[in-house]
């Protein structure tokens, strides 16, 4: 019996088989006793109306024993001496005035009492009757058995129906066993059905099919985000190409009509510019891809450190690098910020990427006249660090506002080619961002300007 189900049902009949058993045989013995007692009272009351009739001498002169060859009869006197005894000669016998049934039947009439035998084996069931006149105690006697000896003699019958109560309680275990396990057997965890199965298990079988069903949800979800994320890179594949292939395309063209002679001599500087240019839009679209692919796959956030950054320094920063070229464009560009020193937790080169990106674009597609201004503070509501990079440039239209964040999109491909853009710049601040847990807000109206607002949590 390994199966611990099994081993509990068996324990369990074994107790109640025990339990029972035990109950019945209690019952029985009472029932015995009882009925033990009532048949020496109605001999004792049948005995007494003899004596009654015939004086205690009768018994004497007759020396009738009480019927049944182990009843005995005593005749006792009110002050406990016995006149009679059908056993014992009654001068031998000592006063019985401490006897419990003599004393019970002095003043109540009739008494009884239980005695056992110093082993336990045995015990003298008395009872006592008042009669007669002169008035005299009649006492019947009887031996009998007690439980110990009764379940002594019955050893061989009950060690049968205990093996007999082995065996079926091995047998219902087995069986209940087979019965509870059978459905769970035939279970299909991939496809549970709760038709077959008892109540018990139904709520079970319910979760089970509840699962089921999120996993294969989970599943299509996960094939739906593979298939998405496939689509992506299929287009990323495409737009990469495309991207490299226009200023390949110039390089190859301006070498090879160098090479066929059909350039002047004087000319030769500013084709070589060209290429150098075309060369360098190249070089700059593929760090920025290389820039991506890194904070997509997370190999960024492990190779660079989280450390405490001063914005206010790093913004000021920025701006000592961006104001020759806002200088060209005519653009004023400004910092300011509301404490001496405003520290975030983050990585100190993405931050810098992500902030000169922004300024960069608001100087980039300003009007010459224009102004930038950088603005640091606090957030009182939520602890939130914001920096807010506003223009008064050209604006973005309202329906390109939410995809100015994918991968190569520009509102106007040629003006973003004209001043260096690569459309990879607004896509390396969102991820830089959600690496940063710090969410974007874009506010923008064509021909009035845009406001970029970073907030980093606090
Ligand atoms: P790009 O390299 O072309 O600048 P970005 O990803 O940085 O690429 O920006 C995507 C597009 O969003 C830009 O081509 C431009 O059309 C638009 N854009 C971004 N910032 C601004 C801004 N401050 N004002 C107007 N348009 C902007």
């Amino acid at each position: 019996m390994r199966s611990q189900l099994t081993k509990q049902i068996f324990t369990a009949c074994m107790i109640i088989f025990l339990m029972s058993f035990g109950l019945i045989f209690y019952v029985w013995n009472s029932y015995l006793a009882r009925r033990n007692l009532s048949e020496l009272r109605d001999k004792a009351l049948y005995l007494s109306a003899i004596a009654t009739q015939n004086g205690w001498e009768f018994f004497q002169d007759t020396n009738i024993s009480g019927q049944g060859e182990n009843t005995r009869i005593t005749i006792i006197a009110p002050d406990g001496s016995v006149l009679y005894d059908s056993v014992v000669p009654a001068q031998e016998l000592p006063n019985h005035s401490d006897r419990i049934e003599f004393q019970q039947a002095l003043q109540d009439g009739q008494g009884s009492c239980e005695r056992y035998s110093e082993s336990l084996l045995e015990k003298t069931v008395n009872y006592a009757v008042k009669s007669g006149d002169p008035e005299i105690i009649l006492r019947v006697s009887a031996e009998k058995d007690t439980i110990w000896i009764l379940l002594f003699r019955m050893l061989s019958p009950m060690a049968a129906i205990v093996f007999f109560m082995i065996i079926l309680s091995v047998l219902l275990a087995f069986f209940s066993t087979n019965t509870i396990m059978k459905p769970i057997n035939h279970l299909v965890p991939e496809n549970p059905d709760d038709r077959n199965i008892y109540d018990e298990m139904k709520p079970f079988v319910r979760r089970l099919i509840v699962q089921n069903q999120q996993i294969h949800r989970q599943m299509d979800q996960l094939q739906e985000e593979h298939k998405k994320q496939d689509a992506i890179r299929r287009e990323f594949t495409a737009n990469v190409s495309h991207e490299l292939k226009t200023p390949l395309t110039s390089i190859s063209g301006f070498a090879e009509i160098i090479r066929d002679g059909y350039v002047q001599e004087k000319d030769i500087s500013h084709f070589a510019d060209n290429i150098y240019k075309e060369a360098q839009r190249m070089i700059v679209l593929v760090n920025d891809i290389l820039k991506l692919s890194k904070l997509e796959s997370g190999s960024f956030e492990i190779q660079n450190q989280r450390e405490e950054i001063d914005l206010c320094a790093v913004c000021a920063g920025i701006r000592e690098r961006l104001l020759l070229n806002a200088g060209k464009l005519g653009v004023t560009i400004s910092c300011y910020s509301e404490e001496a020193e405003i520290r975030i937790m983050g990585i100190a080169n993405l931050i810098d990427e992500i902030i000169y990106n922004i300024c960069d674009n608001a100087i980039k597609y300003n009007q010459p006249g224009g102004f930038v201004r950088i603005r640091i503070g606090r957030e009182r509501e939520n602890s939130e660090v914001l920096v807010e990079i506003a223009d008064n440039g050209i604006g973005i239209p309202e329906q390109d506002q939410e995809r100015i964040f994918e991968r190569f999109y520009r509102v106007n491909k040629s003006h973003s080619k004209e001043v260096g853009g690569t459309g990879l710049g607004l896509s390396i601040v969102k991820h830089g961002m959600a690496i940063h847990h710090a969410r974007i807000v874009l506010e923008s109206k064509e021909q009035e300007g845009t406001c970029v607002k970073l907030y980093f949590p606090g």
